[in-house]
């Protein structure tokens, strides 16, 4: 099989054996692959900073078929992206999104998703204010290109258009919101003033909206419930709890 070029954004690191890493990699061409960069922890030359966290490149891969664990023969870094690393809340929020990409994406091309997430890490990196906000906009973007858009105008149930000018019920299990007629007292999911629905198409839109703290923190709640119906493992998501319970 020829080799594989794809450009790959590194969102995982372990050390493996005496003298190697293993790297779980978003690529454009083939998704979330696991590769193993030999001699990367006894020699920096041969990697150079293509084994740190968020560093984007040119990658080389020669894959196995049948093997989930492919040979990564090489890694041209375009963008290292030490500015994340740099301040503890950005290293957190990208922690929590890279999580999520390596939850959420398989083995399939996607240059949407692969464009949702160098954006995001690129705005996490610069991001000054508003870092909890680019990486929640990030999130919920990453779930509508793969298929989870939640519905915001119309009701998941009856398909009626739902009145945004009040409180709406956001029901995470069906995905969107709920008409009055479809929301009776007792139904699950939480009541969304319309500042919250705003916010959410923002993000959606591609905007980052400014959030006070505690709108930062419902809006990780819920889009942690939403995370939680559509995920197909129950595993807790480590990353994402540290960041959400912001006590680093
Ligand atoms: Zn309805």
């Amino acid at each position: 099989m020829p080799p594989l070029h794809t450009d790959a954004i590194v969102l995982h690191v372990a050390d493996y054996l005496e003298s190697s890493r293993l790297l779980r990699l978003l690529t454009r061409e083939a998704g979330v692959q696991s590769v193993v960069a030999r001699g990367a922890r006894s020699s920096r030359q041969r990697f150079g900073s293509a084994t740190d966290l968020f560093a984007e490149g040119a990658a080389q891969l020669t894959v196995k078929p049948g093997r989930d664990l492919h040979a990564l023969d090489r890694f041209d870094v375009l963008r290292a992206r030490p500015t994340i690393a740099g301040r503890l809340d950005r290293f957190m929020a990208a922690s929590a999104l890279a999580e999520v990409v390596l939850r959420l994406v398989h083995d399939e091309a996607s240059a949407e998703v692969f464009g949702v997430v160098t954006e995001s890490l690129d705005r996490l990196g610069a991001a000054e204010e508003g870092v909890a906000s680019v990486a929640l906009g990030g999130i919920w973007r990453l779930l509508a290109e793969v298929g989870f858009r939640p519905a915001l105008d119309a009701c998941v149930e009856c398909h009626q258009p739902v009145d945004t000018s009040g409180a709406v019920r956001f029901d995470p299990r069906s995905g969107g919101v709920r008409c009055g007629a479809c929301a009776p007292a007792g139904t699950g999911g939480r009541l969304l003033p319309p500042t919250a629905l705003a916010h959410l198409s923002e993000w959606l839109a591609g905007g980052t909206p400014a959030l006070a703290v505690s709108e930062e923190r419902a809006h990780q709640r819920l889009l942690r419930e939403f995370l939680a119906a559509h995920l197909a493992e129950s595993r807790p998501l480590k990353a994402w709890a540290v960041w959400e319970q912001g006590g680093w």
